[in-house]
């Protein structure tokens, strides 16, 4: 059984502040060491429920923040910027299951800890089919085109409610309480990856009773942007359709094509991004 395993960093328990998610620095050390012991309850928890084989993908800022030694059952480990596919790079069809480690809530719904979804320089709010979507519901589409269920999800209870609306049975892992964009309420660390691991072998053991993504195609991917700029700039790329002075519209019956052309969004209105 083969997992792959998309790592955030803002949903890890006790991370409250983006001081603590961007080095260099002793407290961003202290936190990245809490993210990488929540990846590898991640693992434990699949290699409990049988699986042998995992691809890490860490998808957090520069996208270089675990130790690949320090990984436990001989991961893979996918890090560095410019993916094509970004924080779903390097899912393809071999994997059995998709997990989604350290996830938070998207900049359009409830309070959630650092909530954003991919810029919260640029992108105020992101619905899929209608439905407000945050980064996991946007990255399921990569699964939903490689035909791999995501089984798992970690962070807070907004990135829980916002996951299952998209991934129909989904397991969370629920290690904190948002009280506002910056203050929650965690479990302790060993508590969180506790229950991590179990939550990560629950995932795996109904494996075959697990959903794709319920995303109908083609699909539609609305943007809201902060300011007129950056939709100006968003709708020159082939496939963007400008629909409103904040609004651009995505549509592609490809749900990786719609993902990409997405990312590129992403990419080309950060250079102008306040
Ligand atoms: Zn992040």
């Amino acid at each position: 059984m083969k997992v792959y395993l998309s790592s955030d960093m803002e949903g890890t328990a006790g991370v409250v502040d983006w001081g603590q998610c961007r080095g260099p620095g002793a407290e961003y050390d202290h936190y990245r060491r809490l993210l990488q012991d929540e990846v590898n309850a991640a693992i434990a928890g699949a290699m409990d429920a049988g699986a042998t084989e995992f691809l890490v993908n860490d998808s957090h800022s520069s996208m270089q923040n675990l130790r690949p030694g320090e990984l436990l059952g001989g991961a893979r480990y996918l890090s560095g910027r410019h993916k094509p596919t970004y924080m779903m790079e390097g899912l393809d069809a071999s994997f059995d299951a998709v997990f989604l480690v350290s996830y938070h809530g998207s900049m359009g719904g409830p309070s959630s800890v650092l909530s954003h979804t991919y810029n919260p320089a640029a992108i105020a709010r992101v619905r899929l089919g209608g439905v407000e979507v945050g980064e996991s519901g946007i990255n399921a589409l990569v699964a939903l085109g490689h035909g791999v269920p995501v089984v798992l999800v970690t962070g807070d209870e907004t990135t829980a409610e916002e996951a299952r609306a998209v991934c129909p049975g989904i397991e969370a892992a629920v290690v904190k309480r948002s009280v506002t964009r910056f203050a929650a309420e965690s479990l302790h660390p060993d508590e969180a990856c506790a229950l991590i691991r179990s939550g990560a072998a629950a995932a795996l053991r109904g494996l075959s009773s697990a959903r794709l993504p319920a995303i109908e195609l083609p699909a539609t991917l609305e943007v809201t942007f902060r300011n007129a700029d950056l939709a100006e700039m968003a709708c020159r790329i082939v496939g963007v359709e400008r629909t409103g002075v904040l609004e651009v519209s995505i549509t592609d019956a490809d749900p990786v094509e719609l993902y990409r052309t997405f990312v590129t969004v992403v990419l080309l209105t950060r250079g102008i991004a306040e």
